[in-house]
């Protein structure tokens, strides 16, 4: 059977624009087709760059959490379609407990990871851009690595030492024009020349909407 991508809830965008809010709920099919096409070695869209997810969640599936968001967020005057953050209440007190609580109501547990995704996009979004995305978020949960590039292992669990990882590349256009490119950028530019890696049978086999047809 063809598999189809997760969709966000069909009446939640609706209940958003009624109450003139950005709403967010937990979105537990979207992790289970995540981990099934992305994590799993068998996994049409598999990529061994987030095997130290894998591992972690293999030890423990509340590692990882999901939820989507009615509408984009905006930061710093952009638009943000999608947010991996790493959970973490600082404050004690009544306000920590909320936050936990707020947490094991939707997923049932305190997550490390939580991934954010705008629904509105992801509705629209083609299939490709909406593994791009998803695929993007991973990203951000990356492995601590020695100067060979293996990853590091927590001598108390044994367990890959994760953390919120930034973009690879990040600049401005008028600084590339002014001064030219660094060399992170042109090892983007190299890599943006081949044909994406990826191809669009893969994609159909886990989303099978749209790019088939
Ligand atoms: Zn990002």
């Amino acid at each position: 059977m063809e598999q189809i991508r997760p969709f966000p809830p069909t009446d939640f965008i609706d209940q958003a624009e009624l109450e003139e809010a950005i709403r967010l709920v937990p979105a537990p099919d979207l992790k289970q087709w995540v981990v099934d096409n992305y994590l799993k070695n068998d996994g049409k869209l598999y990529n061994p760059d987030h095997d130290h997810i894998a591992e972690l969640m293999d030890d423990d599936e509340t590692f990882l959490a999901f939820a989507w968001a009615s509408s984009a967020a905006v930061s710093k005057k952009r638009m943000v379609l999608g947010q991996c953050e790493k959970i973490m209440f600082n404050q004690g007190g009544w306000r920590k407990a909320r936050q936990e609580q707020q947490m094991r109501d939707w997923f049932g547990f305190v997550p490390v990871y939580l991934i954010t995704v705008d629904a509105s996009f992801c509705e629209r979004a083609n299939d490709r851009e909406f593994c791009a995305l998803l695929e993007h978020e991973l990203y951000h949960i990356a492995v601590e690595r020695d100067e060979d590039g293996e990853a590091i292992f927590s001598e108390h669990t044994g367990l890959p030492k994760h953390y919120l990882g930034g973009h690879d590349v990040e600049e401005f256009v008028g600084v590339v024009k002014r001064w030219g490119a660094n060399q992170d950028i042109k090892r983007l530019v190299e890599i943006a020349k081949n044909p994406p890696f990826v191809s669009d049978l893969d994609i159909s086999k886990c989303c099978g909407n749209c790019v088939v047809n």
